[in-house]
């Protein structure tokens, strides 16, 4: 045994099973020193599953000089793995054997990782996202389940077995064909095109690895990622952008027409329009407003409003200061302008307009000339209460306010006084000089009473040639006097007819108020009483009523 000192093997001799003498490597690796060894049954030290199949070899029923692999199970320390020879050695002795056994624990452990590294690869080669292939020369010999999905592969069409180019669609198939070799020796991935089972296409990134391989055969894995959706993604967005790009610029193109065509149509409207900014400064104005104020084209512009144009606008409407922030409500009220060419009624509008964010930006104002339309109301009312020819009341004006002021004099206890005042044979004034002559004393007889009554006092002509007078705050004899003073007024005016001179004489009645009496017509009544005894009692004379 001295000679296998030194060897690293266990060698052993058995003798019927029983260690007779080992070697110091061999008492090691079965966990003693030799004197613990020695003695003992070799068996003892077989894993339990191959006690059995030691025991046999070891009685020599069967000779089996292969290694065979088992475990020992030392004294101490580690199972090991072991390929165990065992040799008969009847020159020794009757039942004897020669045993070596030689560890290979860490080859068996290198193994056992090979393996699990194996499965693991297998697993994620399996459950990759991708097209993963395996080939050998020309052929794919395995696919995985992603690679089998993305070709639409089935039970009836498999690309294992097919040529690797048959996996590439048009082009790429040729390229695939002819450079292999190069593609595998493209450390990156190159976009290429699939064909699928059913003769659609996808677009790929493709990387091709070769494997190393032992059996000399050229064994390579391509892993292919399907781009088309990212594709279809690009140039989704590449037409979308194009899109927008086209939008924006229709947009912008629609703003621009919008732009001019808001400003033709300011242009184009009669009414003054004007836009000012927060501070009330003007941004704008159309070509009305400035045919109205008589204005060159940028005048008031940046100018505060109301230092340009003061406009009249009535307490209850003027606005307390807003925060900027805040939109003005709209305010509408009538004004009177004095312009150059004339004093312009006008009804002035303004709204606050808010921006982008909902904040207060300025105001747009628009203007109504109203001119024309009071002029005319102003007419209309003139028509409705004074008569043409003479211009003072009519009867139905006169008796609107002669009613007004009799019952304001009753509330308040002031006194009123009426006169009622015809001209004398008129007719006959008619007759000798016209209708036109008598139109001229009825003016001429018009003039002298208003120039002579108080600007409380009111005027009427009732009908004909027949006038009224109603004097606030006037007794009987202060209307008398007065009274008195018209008809010699009147009597010494005369009026020219051609050659004729036109002379002409008037009866006046007089009456007052009664304390708490409000009927006007019963004054004027009794005025016109008063009126019809002057005229009986000789003409061109002042009566009272009587009492
Ligand atoms: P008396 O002194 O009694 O009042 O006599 P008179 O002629 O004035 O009397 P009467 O009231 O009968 O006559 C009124 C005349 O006044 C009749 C008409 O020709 C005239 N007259 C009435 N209205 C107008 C008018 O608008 N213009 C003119 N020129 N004459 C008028
Ligand atoms: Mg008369
Ligand atoms: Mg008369």
């Amino acid at each position: 045994m001295a000679a296998f000192e030194l060897s690293r093997e266990m060698v052993a001799l058995c003798r019927d099973g029983v260690i007779e003498d080992i070697n110091s490597a061999g008492a090691q690796m079965l966990g003693g020193t030799k004197p613990d060894i020695l003695g003992r049954d070799f068996c003892q030290f077989l894993g339990k599953d191959y006690f059995e199949v030691g025991q046999h070899l070891l009685s020599m029923e069967g000779i089996e000089v292969v290694p065979i692999p088992v475990e020992l199970c030392p004294t101490a320390g580690h199972r090991r793995q072991v390929e165990l020879v065992i040799h008969p050695a009847r020159e020794v002795g009757l039942g004897c054997t020669i045993v070596t056994a030689k560890d290979i624990s860490k080859q068996a452990r290198m193994a056992r990782s090979a393996k699990r590294r194996e499965d693991r690869f297998r697993i994620l080669v399996e459950r990759s996202m991708h097209l993963i292939c395996q080939c050998r020369n020309e052929h794919i010999e395995y696919i995985n389940p992603a690679g089998a999905d993305m070709l639409g592969a089935d039970h009836d069409c498999t690309p294992v077995g097919w040529p690797v180019w048959e996996l590439f669609a048009g082009e790429y198939r040729d390229i695939a064909k002819e450079a292999l070799l190069d593609i595998l020796a493209e450390p990156s991935f190159l976009p290429m095109r699939m064909q699928r089972c059913d003769g659609t296409v996808i677009d790929v990134q493709l990387m091709a690895s070769k494997i190393p391989s032992a059996s000399g055969d050229l064994e390579y894995m391509i892993e292919a990622r399907d781009i088309s959706a990212h594709i279809r993604a690009v140039s989704a967005l590449r037409s979308l952008n194009k899109t927008l790009e086209t939008r924006v610029s229709e947009r912008t193109k629609d703003l621009t027409n919008a732009n001019a065509f808001l400003e033709t149509l300011l242009e184009a409207i009669p009414t003054p329009v004007w836009w000012k900014d927060v501070e009330e400064c003007f941004l704008g104005y159309n070509r009305a407003f400035r045919k109205f104020f008589g204005l060159a084209q940028d005048t008031w512009l940046g100018e505060r409003m109301d230092a340009v144009l003061p406009l009249k606008m009535p307490a209850e409407q003027s606005q307390p200061a807003l925060p900027f922030q805040q939109v003005r409500p709209p305010i509408e009220f009538e004004t009177e302008l004095r312009l150059n060419d004339g004093p312009r009624n006008a009804i002035v509008s303004e709204k606050g307009w808010a921006g982008h964010s909902n904040e207060f930006s300025g105001t747009i104002g628009v203007l109504l000339d109203i001119t024309q339309r009071k002029t005319m109301e102003e007419d209309l009312r003139l028509l409705a209460t004074t008569d043409s020819l003479t211009g003072i009341n009519n009867r139905r004006h006169f008796m609107e306010i002669a009613t007004a002021e009799a019952e304001r004099a009753r509330r308040y206890g002031h006194t009123l006084s009426a006169m009622m005042l015809d001209i004398d044979h008129f007719k006959k004034v008619n007759d000798t000089y016209g209708h036109a002559a008598g139109d001229d004393v009825l003016r001429t007889i018009t003039k002298i009473c208003s120039s002579i009554l108080r600007k409380g006092d009111a005027l009427g002509r009732l009908g004909g040639e027949e006038f009224a007078i109603l004097l606030p705050e006037t007794e009987i004899k202060g209307a008398l006097t007065l009274a008195e003073r018209l008809r010699e007024n009147i009597a010494q005016a005369q009026v020219q007819s051609g050659i004729d001179t036109i002379r002409f004489t008037t009866s006046i009645g007089v009456s007052q108020l009664f304390p708490g009496e409000h009927s006007v017509e019963a004054l004027l009544s009794r005025a016109d009483d008063a009126l019809y005894e002057a005229k009986n009692s000789g003409r061109n004379k002042v009566m009272p009523e009587s009492r």
